[in-house]
C-alpha cells in the first residue's frame, strides 16, 4: 500500500476514534444508569459502525482507481484518459462523501436517540435539544476535520493525475470552502473542548454539556453568519484577482505591478485576523451566555461561575490562535504565488502584526493559558483533571509547534535559496513564506534582488549573444569580400599576363623589323659573294687566269664572307628562337649570361653607336621563367639604347652574386629621368616618347615579372648623366638547382 493509503486509514481510524469519544460518550452519559443494555447499544451502536462501514466501502471505491492510477504512473505506464477521469471525479469525490456519511449518521443517531427518549418520557426535550445540538456541532467540526485531512493526504496525488493542472487554479476553486472547513472543525473541538473541561470540575458544571448548550445557539448562529459575510468580504480582492488572473479566458492576465496582486496579498494577510477577531468574540459571548444561563438557574455558584468563564476564555483563546494560525496556512499557497509572480511594494504589503508582536503576544497567551489550566485542573478530581491538562497542554503545545515553524521554515526556505543562488541558480523565485513580517520582507526583497540579478545576467548574456552574432556577420563579409578581392586579383594577374604577352608580340613585331634589316645585311654579302665565288670557281675549272693557287686563296676569302654571313643569321634566329618561345608553367633555373648574351645579340641593330660594357659573373643563376627574364633585359636595354639616342654612348650591364642575391644593374649615361616623372615610369601606359615608339608598358611588366621571381627593382637617375636600374633577385634555393659559386 502506498504511504498516502497507509495515511489515509490512519487518519480514518483517528477521526473514527475522535467521534466516539466526542459524539457516542456526552451521548451515553446524557442517556443515563445504564446505557449498555439500552437502546444505544441495541441499535444505534450497530447502526453507526454499519454506516461507517458503508464509509470505509465508499471510500475504498473512490479511493481505489486514484491508487491504481497512480501506481500505473509511477511505474511508467499511461492511464487511459477514462481511468484518469475516474480517478479524478474519486479524488474530488472522497473527503467530501466520506465525511458526509459520518455526519450523517451522527445526524441520524444524535436525533434518534434523544428523541426516543423524550418519547419515552425519560429526560426533558430542553436537555435533548442541547444534545442534538452538542452532538451535531461536534460531528460537524469533526467532518470538516476529515474532509481537511483528507484532502492534505490526498493533494500529492492530483499533481500526478493531474500534472498540466496549476496549483493555483486548484486552490482557486478551493480556499473558501478549506476556510469555512477550519471554521467548522474549531467550532466543533471549541465546543467539545468547553463541554469536556467543564465536565471535569463537577457534576454541576457538567451542565454545562447539556442544559447549558442551547443556549449557545443564538450566539453561535447569529457569530457564524457574521463570520462567514466576513470571510466572503475580505476574501473579495482575493477573487477579483483570481477573475482576472485564471477566470477570464483569452486574456494575459494581471501583469507582474498589477495594484490587484497587491490587493489580494494585502487581503490573504489580514483575513485570518480578522476571522480569528470575529471568532473569538463570537466563542466568547456564546460562552458567557451558557454560564449565565446555568448561573441564573441557581445551578451553580459564583466561584464555580467564575471558574467556567475562565475556562471558556482559555478555550476561545487557544481555539482562536488556531484558527488564525491554520487560516495562515490556508492561504499560504496565494501568499507564495503571488510573491513569485508580483512585485510587492514593501509599504503596501507590511503585515498588520510584527514579527515582535505576533510573537510576543502569542508566546505569552500560550504561557498564561498554560498557567490558568494548570492552575484549574490541579484541584480538580484526580483522574479528569489530569486527562484535562494533558490535552490542554497538547493543545497549547500544537500552538508552539504553529508558531515555531511558522519563523523556522520560511528561514530555512531563505537559506537553501541563498545557497542556490550562491551557484549562481537563479531561475527559480523566492516566495515569501507567509505574510509580510519581518521574515516575510526579507523575503520579497531576496526576491526582487533575485530578479534584478537575472535580468542583468540575462542581458548581458543577449549582449553577448548579439556581439558574437555581430562579430560573426563581419567576418561572413570580410570573407566574401576576400574572396572577391581574390577573384579581383586573379583577373588582373591574367589581364597582367595577357599585357606581358602581347607587349612581348609588339616589342616583337618592332625587334623583327629591326632584324630583318639585320638578317639582310649577311644574306646580301653570302648573295653577293656567291658570283664572285662561282666566276672564280668557273675559272679554276677552266683553268684560265692567276695560278691556281691565287685563284683558291680568293675563293677562300670569299667562303670565309659567305661563313661570316651565315653563322651571323644563324645567331640572330637563335636568338630570337630563344626570345620568342613560350613560357613555362615551373620555374627552372635560368643562366644570366646566357640571357644577356641572347637579348644583346637581338639588339645588335639598335646597339650599333651604343658601347655596351659587360661585367657578367659568367655562373650568376637565379630562379624563374627565363622568357619573362629575357623580356626584362629587353625592355631595359632598349630603354637604355633609347635614352642614348643617336648621338651614341655607353651601356653598363652587370651581374653577380652579392650577400644571399643576384645583383643585376643596367646603366646608360643618356637623357636620364626628369624628377618629376620618375615616380610615374613603372605606371602602367605612362610613357614620354612618341606614338610607334613606345607602349609605356615596358616598365611597369619589368616590375610585375620582378615581383613575380621574389626580387626587387630600383631606379637612379640625374638628368642628363644617365639611368641606372638595379635589380637584385633572391638566390636559388638549395638543391633546387646549381647554386651560385660565391664570388670575391
Ligand atoms: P616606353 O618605353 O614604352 O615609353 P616604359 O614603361 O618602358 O615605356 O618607360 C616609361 C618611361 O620611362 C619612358 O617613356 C621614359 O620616359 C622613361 N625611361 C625609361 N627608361 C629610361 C632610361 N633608361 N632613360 C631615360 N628615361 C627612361
Amino acid at each position: 500500500m502506498p504511504r498516502f493509503g497507509r495515511r489515509l486509514l490512519a487518519a480514518g481510524l483517528i477521526l473514527d476514534t475522535a467521534e466516539l469519544v466526542c459524539c457516542g460518550l456526552p451521548l451515553v452519559s446524557w442517556m443515563g444508569a445504564s446505557p449498555w443494555d439500552s437502546l444505544w447499544l441495541r441499535v444505534a451502536l450497530p447502526l453507526t459502525l454499519a454506516v461507517w462501514a458503508a464509509a470505509a466501502l465508499r471510500m475504498s471505491s473512490l479511493v481505489r482507481p486514484v491508487l491504481e492510477v497512480v501506481a500505473e504512473v509511477r511505474e511508467g505506464g499511461k492511464p487511459k484518459p477514462a481511468e484518469t477521469e475516474v480517478a479524478r471525479l474519486g479524488l474530488a469525490r472522497a473527503p467530501r462523501e466520506v465525511a458526509v456519511i459520518h455526519l450523517l449518521a451522527w445526524v441520524l443517531v444524535a436525533s434518534a436517540l434523544p428523541v426516543h427518549a423524550v418519547l419515552g418520557r425519560e429526560r426533558d426535550p430542553l436537555s435533548a435539544a442541547a444534545l442534538i445540538q452538542l452532538v451535531l456541532v461536534t460531528s460537524a467540526g469533526l467532518a470538516a476535520i476529515r474532509t481537511l485531512a483528507l484532502e492534505i493526504i490526498l493533494a500529492p496525488t492530483r499533481a500526478i493525475l493531474m500534472p498540466n493542472l496549476q496549483g493555483i487554479r486548484v486552490f482557486a476553486d478551493r480556499y473558501r470552502g478549506a476556510l469555512l472547513a477550519v471554521g467548522v472543525a474549531l467550532l466543533g473541538l471549541w465546543q467539545t473542548a468547553l463541554a469536556f473541561f467543564a465536565s471535569t470540575l463537577g457534576k454541576a458544571t457538567g451542565e454545562l454539556l447539556t442544559s447549558g448548550m442551547y443556549a449557545l445557539w443564538p450566539v453561535l448562529i447569529v457569530g457564524g453568519y457574521l463570520w462567514w459575510r466576513l470571510a466572503l468580504a475580505r476574501t473579495a480582492p482575493i477573487e477579483e484577482y483570481f477573475d482576472a488572473a485564471l477566470r477570464t479566458k483569452g486574456g494575459k492576465g494581471p501583469g507582474r505591478d498589477d495594484p490587484k496582486a497587491v490587493d489580494a496579498f494585502v487581503a490573504a494577510q489580514r483575513t485570518p485576523y480578522a476571522l480569528g477577531v470575529v471568532q473569538a468574540v463570537t466563542f466568547v459571548a456564546a460562552g458567557v451566555a451558557a454560564v449565565v444561563h446555568l448561573g441564573s438557574g441557581g445551578r451553580i455558584g459564583l466561584a464555580m461561575a467564575g471558574r467556567l468563564l475562565l475556562i471558556v476564555l482559555l478555550v476561545s483563546l487557544l481555539a482562536t490562535l488556531y484558527q488564525t494560525l491554520l487560516a495562515q496556512q490556508v492561504l499560504r499557497p496565494l501568499i507564495r504565488h503571488l510573491g513569485s509572480r508580483h512585485a510587492l511594494p514593501l509599504d503596501q504589503v507590511r503585515a498588520p502584526l510584527g514579527l515582535r508582536t505576533k510573537l510576543g503576544g502569542s508566546l505569552a497567551a500560550v504561557l498564561v493559558a498554560a498557567c490558568a489550566f494548570v492552575w484549574l485542573f490541579v484541584h480538580a478530581h484526580a483522574m479528569w483533571g489530569r486527562a484535562s491538562l494533558a490535552v490542554a497542554m497538547a493543545a497549547i503545545f500544537g500552538v508552539v509547534m504553529l508558531l515555531v515553524r511558522d519563523v523556522v521554515s520560511p528561514l530555512r526556505a531563505l537559506e537553501e535559496r541563498s545557497g542556490e543562488m550562491a551557484k549562481g541558480q537563479l531561475a527559480r523565485p523566492v516566495p515569501p513564506w507567509g505574510e509580510a513580517d519581518e521574515i516575510g520582507r526579507l523575503a520579497v526583497m531576496f526576491e526582487e534582488m533575485r530578479r534584478s540579478l537575472r535580468d542583468r545576467l540575462r542581458s548581458t548574456e543577449s549582449i553577448n549573444v548579439d556581439l558574437e552574432r555581430e562579430v560573426r556577420r563581419r567576418t561572413e563579409a570580410l570573407e566574401q569580400r576576400n574572396a572577391e578581392l581574390h577573384e579581383a586579383l586573379e583577373k588582373l594577374r591574367r589581364a597582367q599576363d595577357n599585357l606581358v604577352r602581347s607587349e612581348k608580340l609588339a616589342s616583337m613585331g618592332r625587334l623583327v623589323a629591326g632584324i630583318a634589316h639585320e638578317i639582310n645585311n649577311p644574306v646580301n654579302a653570302v648573295i653577293n659573294s656567291l658570283g664572285p665565288l662561282d666566276d672564280l670557281v668557273k675559272k679554276i675549272a677552266a683553268g684560265e687566269g692567276d695560278a691556281p693557287a691565287t685563284l683558291a686563296k680568293e675563293a677562300e676569302e670569299i667562303l670565309a664572307v659567305v661563313q661570316r654571313g651565315a653563322s651571323r643569321t644563324k645567331a640572330i634566329v637563335q636568338a630570337l628562337h630563344g626570345y620568342a618561345r613560350g613560357d613555362d608553367s615551373v620555374q627552372r633555373e635560368v643562366n644570366l649570361a646566357r640571357s644577356v648574351d641572347d637579348t644583346l645579340g637581338l639588339l645588335q641593330h639598335r646597339l650599333r653607336n651604343v658601347k655596351v660594357a659587360k661585367d657578367v659573373e659568367p655562373g650568376v643563376r637565379i630562379m624563374g621563367f627565363p622568357g619573362q627574364i629575357d623580356q626584362v633585359l629587353m625592355n631595359l636595354l632598349t630603354n637604355a639604347a633609347q635614352a642614348i639616342g643617336e648621338k651614341g654612348g655607353t651601356i653598363s650591364l652587370a651581374a653577380r652574386n652579392q650577400d644571399d642575391r643576384v645583383l643585376l644593374t643596367i646603366a646608360d649615361d643618356g637623357a636620364g629621368i626628369p624628377q618629376d616623372v620618375l615616380p610615374r615610369i613603372f605606371d602602367p601606359f605612362f610613357t614620354t616618347k612618341d606614338v610607334g615608339e613606345g607602349s609605356g608598358l615596358g616598365l611597369s611588366i619589368v616590375h610585375g615579372i620582378i615581383e613575380r621571381h621574389g626580387g626587387h627593382i630600383d631606379v637612379d637617375s640625374h638628368p642628363g648623366q644617365g639611368t641606372k636600374f638595379s635589380i637584385s633577385f633572391p638566390l636559388p634555393p638549395v638543391g633546387g638547382g646549381a647554386r651560385n659559386p660565391p664570388t670575391a
